[in-house]
């Protein structure tokens, strides 16, 4: 039993005595009792050498990575739900599938998701005490300034309603330098970084203490909730223009993290104008503020509102089946992205990766047992939107969640609202496979705590122990949209990939674009992603699965959302 996961706890305990020995020995006992159960599914388990030859020399010399990233990445850009760009990479996506050969191409509608939005163009600088031109971006569903605008600006410290009446009646007209003091540091650590054997180590021992955690803290909703309210009150008080800075601490030299700053929900006003600005300029104006001089600063700012954009589209394709052709392999990543960069390492990656595993696969001329669907989501960002729809069209779905404040939230993970009800195509999915962690190659897998697979992912990965697969752990992870399958109990499944430049430098940022893309890397992620779903397509049975989560007990008081 090679597997890293069991070898490395016994280090673990090094340092103790008498009761190490007898640690030992029942840990011993433990694992051949764990071995006698898994090494016969293991010894079982078919790994089709053959064609997994087939598909790495497909991928590793003749790949189509390259153009894929630079069609959608360069040619496409930002793909924020809602956005004319998002219609154009669902167009393009589609269109490139069924260039490849994949059966039935199309785009899958799904809603309400309210109004769309892009920024068209952006100016500003500050005009005095200095000339100077500033880095900065509107934040998704914020309006434009209406033409170019001139003001004076004015400090805020806002972190919740409680500090609306300190500023009340002081803000018309300003331009507000909303936020905490940021500390720009110095870059200590090297932005670029692969799992060490120790880090992947340390991935493997089951976390208990996050075990049954929900999938989205009750926080998320507050902090939306909170940013309407902002919005109001900033609109109330007749604000001109926000400029904040992006995170608390902030690696700058001009990356800067971008997300939403209103709402698509089209019955809440717009709003003001808020921009995020680089960390050093924004910094920059608060310090003179804070020497009791004043700034001023020059705004031209260009943003949409699309209100016909309220059905959206995952993109669908499939190789269809042999034998088993009423059963499904599936496997996807989020097509959409923010708005500042290309989308590139989230999750132009994951888009193409899949795209390109497909691509194998069809290239190949093979015709798997079980038909293999390939799906591009939108709405990722904004809460697993497609993904989630997508499911409740056609494998399961709880109770709908009801108030205002849900107007466009899926109940899929949220376990208060009820029990699951399966639909008979929840079946027929052997498992469903995700990539959205950047553009690192693939290290392992994240098991979702389905302990019975393991054995089946250890003999899928053995082809790959030379391109750095080594590791499974039983840790849940989060975030995306292989939660939309777990929740309705088809095993979903989401990659462990080196964070490369990921949460330093791209996840949501201005430099996320193609030159952040690490293409060997990518063929990596495309070759295996290709061969697990080839295994799971011509497997015998389909793989096990865990129960689905029993519905939580509506809390007593609804919460504030
Ligand atoms: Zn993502």
């Amino acid at each position: 039993m090679s597997s890293r996961m069991h070898t490395y706890k016994m280090r673990g305990e090094g340092g103790y005595t008498g009761v190490r020995h007898r640690n030992s020995a029942r840990f011993l006992a433990l694992s051949v009792f764990l071995a006698s159960c898994t090494l016969p599914i293991y010894a079982q388990e078919k790994v089709r050498l053959e064609t997994i030859s087939r598909i790495r020399y497909e991928g590793f010399r003749n790949s189509h990575i390259p153009e894929l990233a630079s069609g959608l990445m360069d040619e496409i850009g930002g793909r924020l739900t809602g956005s004319p760009n998002m219609k154009r990479a669902n167009d393009w996506t589609r269109d490139q599938l069924a260039s490849f050969g994949l059966a039935h191409a199309h785009l899958e509608p799904w809603g309400p998701f309210g109004r769309g939005w892009a920024q068209e163009s952006i100016s500003v600088r500050m005009l005095s005490p200095d000339v100077a031109p500033l880095i900065a971006y509107a934040k998704a569903w914020t309006p434009g300034t209406n033409g170019t605008v001139r003001a004076g600006c004015v400090r805020a410290i806002i972190a919740s309603a409680a500090d609306f009446e300190k500023y009340r009646g002081k803000l018309a007209g300003k331009i507000v330098v909303l936020g905490d003091d940021l500390l720009v540091k110095p870059i200590q650590e090297l932005p670029f970084e692969r799992l060490s054997d120790k880090n992947l180590s340390e991935l493997s021992p089951y976390d208990i203490e996050r075990a049954g955690r929900p999938s989205r803290s009750p926080e998320f909703a507050q902090r939306a909730h909170f940013q309407d309210e902002l919005n109001k009150f900033l609109a109330g008080e007749k604000v001109l223009v926000v400029v904040e800075h992006d995170r608390e601490a902030s690696p700058a030299g001009g990356t800067v993290f971008v997300s939403g700053g209103g709402s698509r929900n089209p019955t809440i006003a717009p709003g003001v104008p808020r921009l995020a600005l680089a960390a050093e300029h924004w910094n920059r104006i608060a310090r003179i503020l804070a020497h009791g001089k004043a700034v001023e600063l020059e705004l031209t700012v260009v943003n949409h509102f699309y209100d016909d954009a309220s059905t959206q589209y995952n993109t669908i394709a499939e190789i269809p089946g042999g034998d088993k052709k009423d059963e499904l392999v599936m496997l996807g990543a989020h097509l959409d992205s923010w708005h500042t960069g290309t989308g590139a390492t989230d999750n132009g990656a994951g888009s193409i990766v899949m795209m390109e595993a497909v691509r194998i696969l069809q290239s190949l001329g093979i015709t798997p047992r079980r038909t293999i669907r390939i799906a591009l989501w939108s709405g990722e960002e904004e809460g697993l939107l497609g993904s989630e729809h997508y499911v409740e069209q056609h494998f399961g779905s709880r109770p709908a969640l009801t108030g205002s404040d849900n107007w466009d939230r899926g109940s899929l993970r949220v376990r208060e609202a009820g029990p699951v009800t399966v639909k008979p195509e929840q079946a027929k999915v052997s498992a469903y496979f995700n990539v959205d962690n950047g553009t690192g190659k693939i290290r392992g897998v994240y098991l979702q705590e389905n302990s019975v697979v393991a054995p089946i992912f250890e003999a899928w990965m053995q082809p790959f122990r030379d391109l750095g697969m080594t590791t499974l752990t039983m840790n849940n992870t989060g975030g995306t949209d292989h939660l939309s399958f777990d929740a309705v109990g088809i095993p979903g499944f989401q990659f462990i990939q080196d964070p490369i430049e990921y949460e330093s430098r791209t996840h949501h940022s201005n430099m996320d674009v193609y030159d952040r893309l690490q293409f060997d890397d990518l063929k990596q992620a495309a070759v295996i992603v290709a061969s697990f779903v080839y295994d799971a397509a011509m497997r015998d049975e389909m793989l096990p699965r865990k129960p689905i989560e029993p519905p939580l007990p509506a809390p007593a008081t609804p919460p504030v959302p």
